[in-house]
């Protein structure tokens, strides 16, 4: 995409959501550390149905720390890892009292020093509580900007790396939130809503989905193979 492109790209999805934001529910930025730690190859809303009423009572490490690790285990046992995820949890929070006066601290080489944080909750916190113009490339992310010709990349660092080039202001701080919700709303993984997508003619991906129930969409269901046989040439989605 050229500069004017993707200025464009995040005009439109800036048009659309003027303030978007991570859809986990937290408190403050201990609670939103602990939930972005939970939400690791898990959706954001399993981990809220899950945090929803650990956070009631839970708010500070300290806290956290006094519950203890069986029954943080139970609280988040619907969400996938849990037993990892309690440990770090825990841990974490331990690190926190005794390294940082409870607080969570404002750098990446010190979040990425928490047990159960990489790179990617660290840019969430950073971008989230911090309001550090981060990009926390997700599945979603990575797919998106690889589908789009936004910032492609073969794994999420190069991706992010990317991101980090080519966003300009004033989308920088809110690029991240916006490139997931697009990718979880409309870009989907198994088939892109693309004749809803606001950013259609800014896309290289092909073939575009065609609206269900449309004329094209009805000769693509009939014929399957058509397309392929057609041009000779079949066009393979670069979803990761
Ligand atoms: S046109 Fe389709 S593939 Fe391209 S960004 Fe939109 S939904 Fe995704």
């Amino acid at each position: 995409m050229t500069r004017e492109q993707v200025f464009e790209f995040f005009r439109r999805l800036a048009e659309e959501n003027p303030s978007p934001t991570t859809e986990l529910e937290y408190e403050n930025p201990y609670t939103l550390l602990v939930a972005v730690v939970l939400s690791a190859q898990a959706t954001d809303a399993s981990v809220n149905i899950a945090t929803r009423p650990l956070f009631e009572h839970v708010k500070t490490p300290e806290q956290m720390v006094s519950l203890g690790e069986t029954k943080v285990r139970d609280a988040i046992k619907t969400i996938g890892l849990f037993n990892t995820k309690a440990k770090n949890v825990i841990a974490l929070s331990e690190a926190l009292i005794r390294d940082h006066g409870s607080k969570v601290p404002g750098s990446r080489e010190e979040l990425e020093k928490l047990p159960g944080v990489g790179r990617k909750t660290a840019n969430v916190v950073l971008n989230t509580a911090f309001h550090e113009e981060t990009f926390a490339v997700d599945t979603h992310i990575f797919r998106v900007c690889n589908r789009t010709g936004l910032a492609p990349g073969k794994d999420v660092l190069k991706v992010e790396l990317k991101l980090e080039k080519v966003v300009p202001q004033p989308f920088r701080l809110n690029a991240h939130h916006w490139l997931i919700l697009h990718g979880r709303y409309i870009c989907k993984a198994r088939k892109p809503e693309c004749w809803r997508c606001p950013v259609i003619d800014l896309c290289r991906y092909k073939p575009k989905t065609p609206e269900p129930g449309s004329k094209a969409s009805a000769s693509r269901n009939a014929s399957p193979r058509s397309s392929a046989v057609r041009t000779g040439k079949a066009q393979k989605p670069r979803t990761p």
